[in-house]
């Protein structure tokens, strides 16, 4: 037996939690934090000092020497500067170690290089953390040491958010205020915060180190850009939900740990579809925290990788053919007193403050699905959504067979009578119990589903924030909530006027309900019937950021302004340019410097081998030999060509002036020209002895972990 694993003991050994705050601050000190942290009230700025004096002693008895601001700006990931505590020597040499309640609080990294989309030109580049005290500090460990994490939100010197998590703060205070109002409309004088739970499951890849290294398509862009396809692809499906493999399982072991110390609720790991691939999924958690939570169960599974000679790749489509990886953000709205505002109870028709919830949410997916969308856009994801296995780039509903027929019963009679109950499920085996069943069954094709009480938005890449996604749902939803709240706050009959609204907002948007096959073609035709979005690229989906309604819509919230808005959408676009950039000249440099050499030494080895055959032999039978230097030689010179058509177009896209022209130049032109250059590649790989070839193929990346 391996020593015995103490979760408990493990669980949030490295975070600065509650129970050190109490056992280390003086108890108006922690009253005062605590009011801050749950009911969002302003922070004292008169406690920092003792805040702080209280986590440098925690930290540097644990090890700490250093301190970050840790934030997330605009790239996506996560950055960090490190400052010791140490102060200026005294007179006598010594140091002694210092932090302080300014330092805490405000920071300020010379952060002129992050993106900021024209918010913040390079000569007042000033750029300031604030520590997010609503999102615990902790403790990392790694080869520099210990260092203690602050998490904080990142600004400009005239307030504009430079960062993901500032957005989300906003939107999470602004969906709480929404929803407040719709609980008091139901008699609710209790529940003081409202506040969205998140719960998203990661899903990833793992591949062998030294065959990592020796692809430099990976190391560049973290997908493969050659590649043909194994004998075996997933086709059995023999992998999803298989056993774990030992090396894979020695991984887990030590991911799972390094997240409970770091206070991150890992609970479900599982094998994925494709071969190699994963999934782990925590216990949800509130917005902010689970946001930046999963930004650390991103970091930690590709640290751990490195000790276990693996690569995680969280590309959302690291091999072409087989499933790409995404994220399944689960989302709902809690009460501080514990009421999620999606749970339908068993009779979901005689339950009006949740029909009205549900009716105001698809009223906001429908209206604006072209932000939902925008909002799961990254560079990878445009290999997965439309395509085969992803759900759709057209946003649809689940709501499941019970909660249709409630609202097939609101729209056509304007009364809701009964819902349809799960009844149990006969296993036939009389020694099996007859389970409870569901009254919905589940479906795996939309791109949001209603999964009980919850919904999870399944569009997000696996390597994007889940910033982003929280933001537009958070602040659509308090959109449809502020209007229903304005209408039925002033209504003279509460009971008709709810009951009509939620009638209403059903079949005014009941379109985007879709409860079928979200992969089907005949989907893609029937929702362009209905009117709903197809946004199928990022590029396509980018312009959603700044429309109309949604500046309206983030600026009446106070989420975004339209300043806010334009950066980003600029920064989407470089971002988008510069990807596919990296990912053309790797292209042009592996089959440059790879596999054209590569293939030229298969030619000369099959003449060589004709001429040494005819020589000794004038009548054998070359043939073959001269139909593979026929085929290949044929492979070799197209190859050639797109390399020659590749680098004209990338060379051409990279002097566009223009983000978004150059963007939509970069998809219209260049990943036609590569995927050119793919097609020769491929079929040469596939008749080029093995030996010769210098990539580790799909089979030794995807079989052999
Ligand atoms: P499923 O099997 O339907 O995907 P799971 O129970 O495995 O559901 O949960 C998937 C994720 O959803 C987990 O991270 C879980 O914590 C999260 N989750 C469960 N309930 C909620 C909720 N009410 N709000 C947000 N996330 C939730
Ligand atoms: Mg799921």
């Amino acid at each position: 037996m391996s020593e015995v694993v103490n979760v408990a003991e493990m669980f949030g050994k490295n975070v600065f939690n509650e129970t050190v705050m109490k056992e280390r601050l003086p108890k108006s000190v922690f009253k005062k934090l605590k009011k801050t942290i749950e009911d969002g009230a302003e922070l004292d700025p008169s406690i920092a000092d003792v805040v702080a004096h209280a986590m440098k002693d925690w930290a540097i008895e644990r090890g700490a020497t250093h301190y970050t601001h840790w934030f997330q700006p605009l790239t996506g990931i996560t950055a960090e500067k490190h400052d010791s505590f140490i102060s200026a020597p005294t007179s006598d040499g010594k140091v002694i170690m210092e932090f302080s309640g300014k330092e805490l609080v405000k920071g300020e990294p010379d952060a002129s290089s992050f993106p900021s989309g024209g918010l913040r030109a390079t000569f007042e580049a000033r750029g300031y953390t604030a520590w997010d005290c609503t999102s615990p500090a902790f403790l990392r460990e790694d080869a520099i040491g210990v260092t203690l994490c602050i998490p904080t939100a990142f600004c400009s010197y005239t307030g504009e958010a430079l960062d993901k998590k500032t957005p989300l703060l906003r939107s999470m205070e602004a969906v709480d205020e929404q929803a407040i109002r719709i609980l008091r409309l139901f008699g609710n004088t209790t529940s003081k915060r409202v506040t969205p739970s998140v719960g998203p499951e990661q899903e990833y890849f793992l591949v062998d180190h030294e065959k990592y290294l020796q692809r430099k398509d990976l190391v560049y862009s973290g997908r493969t850009l050659f590649g043909a396809m194994p004998p075996k692809g997933q086709e059995l499906e023999d992998h999803y939900f298989g056993s774990i493999r030992e090396r894979v399982a020695a991984y887990m072991k030590e991911v799972n740990e390094e997240l409970w110390k770091l206070g991150v609720p890992a609970k479900t790991q599982h094998n994925e579809v494709a071969p190699a691939q994963h999934e782990l999924a925590p216990i949800f958690e509130q917005a902010n925290v689970a946001v930046d939570h999963n930004q650390l169960v991103m970091e930690t599974l590709k640290k751990v990788a490195g000790r276990h000679g693996l690569n995680c790749l969280l590309h959302e489509k690291p091999f072409a053919g087989v499933n790409g990886s995404g994220k399944h953000n689960n989302w709902s709205l809690t009460t501080d007193d514990g009421i999620n505002l999606l749970n339908p109870g068993e009779t979901p028709h005689e339950n009006i403050q949740f029909l009205l919830v549900l009716s105001c949410i698809l009223k906001a997916v429908d209206k604006h699905a072209d932000l939902l969308r925008e909002s799961a856009a990254d560079v990878g994801n445009d290999h997965r959504l439309g395509a085969n296995e992803a759900p759709p780039a057209i946003i649809s509903v689940f709501i499941g067979e019970q909660l249709e027929d409630v609202v097939d019963q609101l729209c056509s009679t304007g009364e809701a009578t009964r819902s349809k109950v799960g009844g149990t499920l006969k296993t036939g085996v009389r020694t099996l119990p007859d389970l409870f069943k569901d009254a919905t069954d589940r479906n795996r094709t939309s791109p949001f589903a209603f999964t009980g009480n919850k919904f999870e938005f399944r569009m997000v890449g696996s390597s994007d924030s889940i910033s982003s996604p929280n933001v537009v749902l958070n602040t659509i939803t308090a959109e449809a909530f502020k209007e229903a709240a304005d209408i039925l706050e002033n209504a003279e009959d509460f009971d008709t006027a709810v009951h009509d609204l939620i009638k209403n907002q059903l079949s005014a948007h009941r379109r985007v309900i879709f409860n079928g096959n979200g992969y089907s073609a005949e989907w893609v035709e029937e929702a362009e019937k209905r009117g709903l979005p197809n946004l199928k690229s990022m590029v396509e989906a980018i312009p959603a950021l700044t429309t109309e309604a949604s500046i309206r819509m983030f600026e009446e919230f106070k989420v975004f302004t339209k300043a806010e808005l334009e950066s980003r959408v600029e920064i989407e676009y470089e971002a988008y340019s510069k990807a596919i950039n990296i990912e053309a000249r790797t292209m042009i440099e592996v089959a440059s410097k790879q596999l054209i050499p590569a293939v030229v030494k298969y030619t000369s080895i099959l003449a060589d081998s004709i001429g040494k055959i005819k020589s000794a032999c004038p009548d054998a039978d070359t043939s073959v030999q001269e139909e593979l230097l026929v085929e290949v030689s044929a492979y070799l010179s197209d190859m050639k060509v797109a390399v020659a058509a590749l680098s004209e177009v990338a060379d051409k896209c990279a002097a566009i002036g223009d983000n978004k022209e150059q963007a939509t130049a970069y998809h219209d032109e260049v990943v036609p020209a590569m995927a050119a250059l793919r097609t020769p590649a491929d079929k040469l790989e596939l008749i080029v002895d093995k030996e010769l070839w210098p990539l580790p193929s799909y089979g030794d990346l995807i079989f052999e972990v």
